[in-house]
Formats: structure tokens, sequence, C-alpha cells
């Protein structure tokens, strides 16, 4: 499995916010400017056909408009969106606000399916989702993705909860909230990665949605089993 990190960083600072593109088809989140973001690493959104949304918060969705405008474009090609039931209507919404005019012509050419199932398949891939514990946000979700005895997460936004205590203590490699020095009730901090990477040692762990001052904190730890990602970076991953 190739995982290319798209962004790395949470909202407030110049890293990209996080989203991740698996094997050139699969997108983990479309923060607002993902677009842009891919232009930049010289990728067409509209070859992406897989979008995995985590939840609804702008930095994680807001250029879902922008994406479906350019698929309807290439009818060819499909548009699979993974998010919960509601989501459907909140991206109707949105794209409505984006581009009132052509946002119901989009929205049909685009030909896009909302699967809303917590366990699907894509290509050799089996997917499962799971809640997770972004304080008020609900709901929230990790994915694990799975290819034979490879396992690779993606926590999404969260606290630190029993869910992503399940994912590390499966997964093999795990994209992992670690927005600050300190975690809190909506986001993880390096105190619970270190909590993390202590017990479950078998899990190379990628901190994402970081702060600056939580990078370079990182940087200077030089924790086991820990590798800080930094946008464009890619990794060939296998068990
Ligand atoms: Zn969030
Ligand atoms: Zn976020």
């Amino acid at each position: 499995m190739k995982v290319k990190v798209i962004g790395s960083g949470s909202m407030w600072n110049e890293y990209n916010s996080a989203c991740f593109l698996i094997d050139n088809d699969i997108m983990v989140d479309m923060p607002n400017g993902a677009c842009k973001y891919l232009y930049r690493h010289n990728i067409d959104p509209s070859s992406i056909n897989h979008v995995l949304l985590t939840h609804f918060h702008g930095d994680h969705f807001f250029d879902v408009p922008f994406y479906i405008l350019n698929k309807s474009k290439h009818q060819s090609t499909k548009t699979m969106i993974y998010c919960y039931k509601g989501g459907k209507k909140k991206l109707k919404n949105i794209c409505f606000l984006a581009f009132p005019n052509s946002y119901i012509d989009a929205f049909k050419e685009s030909n896009a399916s909302y699967i809303c199932d917590d366990a699907f398949k894509i290509k050799k891939y089996d997917i499962e989702r799971i809640e997770v514990d972004h304080g008020r946000l609900k709901p929230s979700f990790g994915y694990i993705i799975k290819e034979k005895d490879l396992v690779v997460g993606f926590t999404g936004d969260t606290s630190l909860c029993p869910a992503v205590e399940k994912m590390a203590s499966i997964c093999s490699h795990l994209f992992c909230d670690c927005m600050h020095i300190v975690g809190t009730n909506k986001h993880q901090g390096i105190d619970n990665l270190k909590f993390l990477t202590n017990k479950y040692k078998k899990c190379t762990f990628y901190p994402i949605h970081m702060d600056n001052e939580t990078r370079k904190k990182l940087e200077e730890l030089k924790l086991d089993n820990v590798i800080i990602p930094e946008d464009g970076d890619a990794y060939l991953l296998n068990t």
C-alpha cells in the first residue's frame, strides 16, 4: 500500500491540513484547499475515485464541492464518497453555497455514490470504520484498512479513547491525531502518543494534524516507533 501524505498539519500553520492519498486512488479527507494541495503534488483531483471522510469539520471536507464539480466534468470516472448517513445532505448544502447555479447539475453529473456502511471493500482492501471520540462532533470516524496481514489505520480527529487503542493494537501502521503537546477531550497530544507507543510496540505511529510546537517537540523527543511525516512524504507500507 502506498500512502502519500498530502497534508500533515492542523489548520493553524503553513502545513497542509491532514489528508492522505492511498495508491493514487483513495483519499482520506478532503480539507479546504485539498484540490490545490493535490495540483501542487502534480495529482489531478479527478483521478481520485474514492473519498473516505472522517468527520464533518471544515478542515476535513470543505473541498468536496470542488472535487465533485471537477468530477462532473470527467464523467467516465467513478466518484464514491464514504461518510455517515447525514453526510450527503451536508455536502449538498455546501455545494449549493459554493456554486448555487450549477450544483444540481454537478451533483447529478458527478454520479457520486454515498456509502454509509461500517465495513466495505475497495479493490483489494477490506475497510472498517470505527467511531472515535472527537468531543461534541458526532459521529467522527477512523478507518482501518486491511490487505492480508497489512493493517493500516487513520484515526481522524480524536481524543485518546478505546477506539484508538483498538486501532493501535491491530495496526502495523497508524496515522494518529497528535495535535497538541498535552491531549484534550477533542485531540490527542504527545502525552497520549507516548502512552500508545509504550503499550503497543508492534505499531509504527505517524503523528498527524500537528500544531507547529507539537511537531518541534516531537522532533526533539525522537520517540521509538514514531515517524514524523512531512507534507509530500510517501510511504510504501507492508507488514
Ligand atoms: Zn475535527
Ligand atoms: Zn481537524
